[in-house]
């Protein structure tokens, strides 16, 4: 790997999913070929708009933290082959987490795959059966379905998530709590960061 577009690099604690509350460094790889209707971070597809670094300027301000928590997300950061970021996150003892829609190959060596499909263009199956964590944005009751398939593709240790859609969320909130209830194997995620106000 030479050189990576990065939107962005920063510490906060993951806000959502199964590791919400954990510390952790962010990576945002800018670029993106999914195009979500609703996503929060459009401001990350366009590559162009950002600069690339290499990989030790991308792991300046990490490699001497107390935080060894590696979250890389986007963007759609499989858009790239990961294998030196992350062989080079492991020489630095860091836990490597990827957040992912799961539409492209995943390269690299991961602790943790959370793949968050998306209906505008479905994830690969290969994908969903290497996730750790299903993670499922839900805005309106049809979003069930596409999460119970999404589900049927996944192996018998990961853990599924349903997660309000932001803009939607008092609708969308009573729509998970039902469902979850009745459908105990799936369990909620909120964006917590968002509530508090933080990256
Ligand atoms: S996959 Fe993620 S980054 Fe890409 S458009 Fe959808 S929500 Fe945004």
């Amino acid at each position: 790997m030479k050189e990576l577009p990065i939107a962005d690099i920063f510490l906060s604690l993951q806000g959502e999913g199964h590791n919400a509350g954990m510390p952790s460094w962010f990576i945002r790889i800018a670029g993106c070929n999914v195009g979500c209707e609703f996503c929060d971070e459009k401001k990350a597809w366009n590559k162009n708009n950002f600069k690339t670094m290499n990989l030790e300027e991308i792991f300046f301000p990490i490699q001497s933290s107390q935080v060894k928590n590696l979250v890389v997300t986007g963007g759609e950061p499989t858009m790239y082959d990961l294998t030196d970021l992350t062989k080079k996150a492991k020489t630095l003892g860091l836990k490597t987490f990827l957040e992912t829609s799961g539409v492209n190959e995943i390269t690299g060596q991961w602790d943790w795959i959370c793949v968050s499909p998306k209906q505008n263009k479905e994830p690969l199956q290969y994908s969903l059966t290497k996730a750790n964590e299903l993670k499922v944005v839900i805005e309106e009751d049809k979003d069930l379905t596409f999460a119970e398939k999404m589900k049927s593709f996944t192996n018998p240790t990961c853990l599924h998530y349903l997660q309000p859609q932001w803009t939607e969320k008092e609708k969308a909130i009573d729509i998970i709590y039902n469902y979850i209830l009745a459908n105990p194997t799936w369990q909620l995620s909120l964006q917590t960061h968002k509530y508090l106000n933080i990256k």
